[in-house]
């Protein structure tokens, strides 16, 4: 007989039990409801015509949320960090350059990632909390010559929007593939890749997409996919590999791996959403959420980590006031009321609160609890004399 499960693990026996949370961190966020009803819908299979139809659906969708024509726009079956990947193992030969430009976390995530996949890895570096400019890119440019120059558009770790104006054009003047991590960025705040001239992307679903985590948006241009076409090496991945996914993706319908349907019934939902709602509305609405909680905040007499010109509409960083135990505040939000920040990662850990307004997050309702609770609650954790921090 087979032992049974043991009276102090009966729980795993009782139904899931899922708290209900306000997800105002750096991801993920709140998925939408009809994206929730779309994910529990019953699977089909993956190679069924109707999916096969749908999966063009998210296709199209896709290229509307990044407003590119890229032929090979396909979300990876995986989170972000494997989207981010394949824009690395499809295009990097060993050997070739890649330089990388960070002011953040992720950008030290690009770096690594290059390493493994035998780039000849080269950074330029910022503090976390400001972006490059142009005269500092041109110049790495112009001493590194690098293959790919990589960089993260919307910076989740500082709360930096990197300005993107000419980059594109410093990269084909370069002979070089601009790739951009593009995961806090999309769906909120705008993006033009076909016209900023970039030739990698990748995202995730669920951040700016309102949609739980699971798959990562991919986009691949003319320029980048030549350089994939002409590899003398198979690209080292197999998961990843964009010319065997295309015979998936493309019109063979090649059996490569089995989709995550319901994830992508759920994508679908999601990129509907935000086509129905109109991309300009909707970076609209993340930018005057935003405003109204740096207001807020600022109100409030707290300190905003960014600068204003360079600060992420998705994305807020906020200094944790002098003296108040940052990680014990959020722990008080999330057991108390149910609402999740973020701390700081790197070099900002222990300094900001990481405050995320995402997608179906993105309401002024959201923005109003969570300064009402800062303002109520936040005395408590300052040390005597300091409550004036939180002068109302
Ligand atoms: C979240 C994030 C990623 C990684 O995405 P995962 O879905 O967590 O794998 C990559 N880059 C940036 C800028 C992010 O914020």
């Amino acid at each position: 007989m087979l032992p049974s499960v043991n009276a102090s693990h009966r729980k795993v026996l009782s139904p899931i039990n899922t708290p209900s949370r306000l997800l105002l961190g750096p991801g993920p966020s709140n998925a939408h409801p009809t994206v929730l009803e779309a994910l529990s819908r019953t699977p089909i299979g993956h190679l069924d015509p109707l999916y096969v139809q749908l999966m063009g659906e998210v296709q199209e969708l896709l290229r509307y949320a990044w407003q590119t024509d890229n032929r090979l726009t396909i979300p990876m079956s995986g989170t972000g960090s494997a989207a981010m990947e394949a824009t690395l193992a499809n295009t990097i030969e060993p050997g070739d350059t890649v330089l990388v430009a960070i002011k953040g976390y992720f950008g030290l995530r690009l770096a690594d990632m290059a390493s493994r996949y035998r780039a000849k890895v080269v950074t330029i570096e910022k503090p976390w909390g400001e972006a490059f400019s142009l005269a500092e890119l041109e110049h790495a440019l112009a001493t590194h010559k690098p293959a790919i120059l990589a960089m993260v558009h919307a910076e989740t770790s500082s709360g930096v929007c990197q300005p993107m104006e000419g980059i594109g054009d410093l990269c084909r003047a370069h002979d070089c593939l601009l790739l951009l991590d593009t995961v806090t960025s999309l769906g909120g705040v705008p993006l033009f890749l076909d016209e900023w001239k970039v030739d990698l992307a990748y995202s995730c679903s669920q951040k700016g997409l309102s949609c739980p985590p699971g798959l990562g948006p991919f986009t691949m241009g003319p320029r980048a996919e030549a350089k994939m076409t002409a590899r003398s090496s198979k690209v080292p991945n197999w998961y990843l590999d964009v010319t065997l996914l295309n015979q998936y993706w493309g019109s063979d319908r090649v059996y490569h791996h089995t989709a995550p349907v319901n994830m992508n019934f759920g994508m679908r939902e999601a990129l509907r959403l935000l086509a129905e709602e109109g991309l300009e509305a909707a970076w609209a609405r993340h930018r005057s959420n935003a405003e109204r909680l740096w207001a807020g905040l600022e109100r409030l007499g707290l300190q905003l980590h960014v600068p204003e010109a360079l600060r992420l509409p998705t994305l807020t960083t906020v200094r944790i006031p002098e003296g108040v135990d940052g990680k014990a505040f959020s722990l008080h939000l999330l057991n108390k009321h149910g609402i999740e920040m973020g701390g700081g990662l790197g070099e900002l850990a222990g300094k900001v609160w990481r405050i995320g307004l995402m997608g179906y997050n993105s309401q002024p309702a959201n923005v109003d609890r969570l300064l009402n609770l800062l303002e109520t609650e936040l005395p408590a954790f300052a040390p005597a004399g300091l409550s004036a921090v939180v002068a109302a």
